[in-house]
C-alpha cells in the first residue's frame, strides 16, 4: 500500500555534508554558519535584519519580553492558531485576549479586533493562517492610531507575501519556525525578521543571556557584563548549516507546493461535502502550507471516520488547529474563557481535515489522495 505522510522533511547529501563539516570544524555555537543562515534568510525575505533562535515559540517569547510585557498587559491573539502564539504572551505574565477567525481564509476577523482593544492592550498578534497573508493595512492603521505593537507569527508563512512584501515585515517583527514539517527545517529552529535595527540588536543580546559582548567581541576571553535579563534561545551551527542548505532548495519546494495545491484543490472543489479555504486573491502570495478542507454539517460528527478511512488507505492528515486556543484547558481555567464563544474557529477546529501538499508528493500521489478522499466521504455518508 502507498503511504503518504502529512509532512516529511527533504534532507539530502548537501545537508548531511554540511552537518559533518560543522562537526569536524569543532565550532558548534557562535560560528560562521549562524551568521550565514541569518544573512541568507534576510536576503530571501528582503528583511533588513534577521536573528536566528531556537524555535518560533522562543522567537515570539523573546519579542514580547523585549517589548516589556508583564502582568496587567493584554495582547490580541487569533483564536485559530497554534497554542504557541498565545503561550508566548502568557509566559511574560500578560494576558492573551482572543478574536475569532473569518470563514473565507481562517485568518483573524479584522472586523472584531477593534472591539477587544482597551487601555491594557499593548500589541496585536497575527498569524498568516496556513500561509495566506492577513490583510495587514487595516491592522497597521489601527496599531498606529492606538499606539500598539504588531507581532506576526509567520510559522507557516515562509514565502507568504502581500503586494510583494514578505510576511513578517508589516509589523514590528515576524517569527518563523523550522520545525521538521514546516516549509524548511533546521531540525528545530526559528528566526525573527524586522526592519527595526534597535529591536534586532536587543533580541540578539537577549537570546544569549543578555550579555553585552558577543563571544568574538570580547577583549579578554570569558569576560563580559550583563545589563539585562536574557535567555539561552540560541540556534546552534549544526542547525544553521541544515537551514542554509534548505534555503537553497526553497524555490524547488515552493514550485512543488503550488503545483500540488492547485492539483489537489481542483480535484476536491467539486465535492459538495467539502468547503475549501480561499488562497488566491489580488496581491496575495500563499505559501501553500497544506490544503485544509472543512466538512459540511452532515459529516462533522463523522470526521474521525473520514480521517481513519484515509489513514487506512495510507493518506496522512493533520488538523490545523485542534481547538480554538481559548477552548484549551489552560486558557479556560486561567481566564474563564467560554470555548464556544468563537464559532468560526470552533467550526474549523472540529470539522477540518488538513491534507498534505508538500514537496514529498508526486502528481500521482495527489491524484491518489483525491480518489481516497472521495472514497472516505462516500463511506462516511453511508454510516
Ligand atoms: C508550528 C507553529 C508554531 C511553533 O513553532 P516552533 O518552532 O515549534 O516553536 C507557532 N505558531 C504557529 C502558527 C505554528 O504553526
Amino acid at each position: 500500500m502507498r503511504t503518504i505522510p502529512f509532512g516529511r522533511p527533504i534532507i539530502g547529501e548537501e545537508e548531511k555534508r554540511a552537518v559533518a563539516d560543522v562537526l569536524e570544524s569543532g565550532v558548534m555555537a557562535h560560528g560562521p554558519k549562524l551568521e550565514a543562515f541569518e544573512d541568507a534568510f534576510a536576503e530571501r525575505t528582503g528583511a533588513p535584519h534577521a536573528v536566528a533562535v531556537s524555535s518560533c515559540t522562543a522567537a515570539l517569547h523573546l519579542l514580547y519580553f523585549h517589548l516589556g510585557l508583564g502582568p496587567g498587559d493584554e495582547v490580541i491573539v487569533p483564536a485559530m492558531t497554534h497554542v504557541a502564539t498565545a503561550h508566548a504572551v502568557e509566559l511574560t505574565g500578560a494576558k492573551a485576549v482572543f478574536v475569532d477567525a473569518e470563514p473565507r481564509t481562517g485568518n483573524i476577523d479584522l472586523d472584531q479586533v477593534a472591539a477587544r482593544i482597551n487601555e491594557r492592550t499593548r500589541a496585536l498578534s497575527v498569524v498568516h493562517y496556513l500561509g495566506v497573508p492577513v490583510d495587514m493595512a487595516p491592522l497597521q492603521s489601527l496599531a498606529r492610531e492606538r499606539g500598539l505593537h504588531i507581532v506576526e507569527d509567520c510559522a507557516l508563512a515562509v514565502e507568504t507575501r502581500r503586494d510583494g512584501v514578505h510576511a513578517g515585515l508589516f509589523g514590528d517583527a515576524g517569527c518563523f519556525s523550522f520545525y521538521p514539517v514546516k516549509h524548511i527545517t533546521s531540525g528545530e529552529g526559528g528566526m525573527v525578521i524586522t526592519r527595526d535595527a534597535d529591536l534586532a540588536r536587543s533580541i540578539r543580546k537577549q537570546r544569549a543571556f543578555g550579555m553585552d559582548k558577543h563571544v568574538r567581541e570580547r577583549k579578554v576571553p570569558g569576560v563580559y557584563d550583563v545589563q539585562a535579563l536574557g535567555f539561552n534561545y540560541r540556534m546552534n551551527d549544526i542547525q544553521a548549516a541544515i537551514g542554509i542548505e534548505q534555503l537553497r532548495r526553497l524555490d524547488g519546494f515552493m514550485q512543488l507546493r503550488a503545483r500540488n495545491h492547485a492539483r489537489l484543490h481542483s480535484g476536491l472543489e467539486a465535492i459538495e461535502e467539502l468547503q475549501l479555504f480561499e488562497t488566491e486573491a489580488e496581491g496575495v502570495q500563499s505559501s501553500y502550507y497544506c490544503l485544509s478542507a472543512v466538512l459540511g454539517e452532515g459529516l462533522v460528527t463523522k470526521r474521525a471516520d473520514v480521517i481513519e478511512a484515509l489513514r487506512a488507505r495510507g493518506v496522512g492528515t493533520s488538523v490545523y488547529y485542534p481547538h480554538p486556543v481559548p477552548r484549551m484547558t489552560y486558557y479556560r481555567e486561567k481566564h474563564g474563557y467560554d470555548g464556544n464563544a468563537f464559532p468560526v474557529a470552533t467550526r474549523i477546529a472540529d470539522a477540518s481535515i488538513a491534507l498534505p501538499v508538500g514537496p514529498h508528493l508526486s502528481d500521482n500521489d495527489v491524484d491518489y489522495i483525491i480518489a481516497m478522499v472521495k472514497e472516505a466521504i462516500a463511506g462516511a455518508n453511508k454510516k
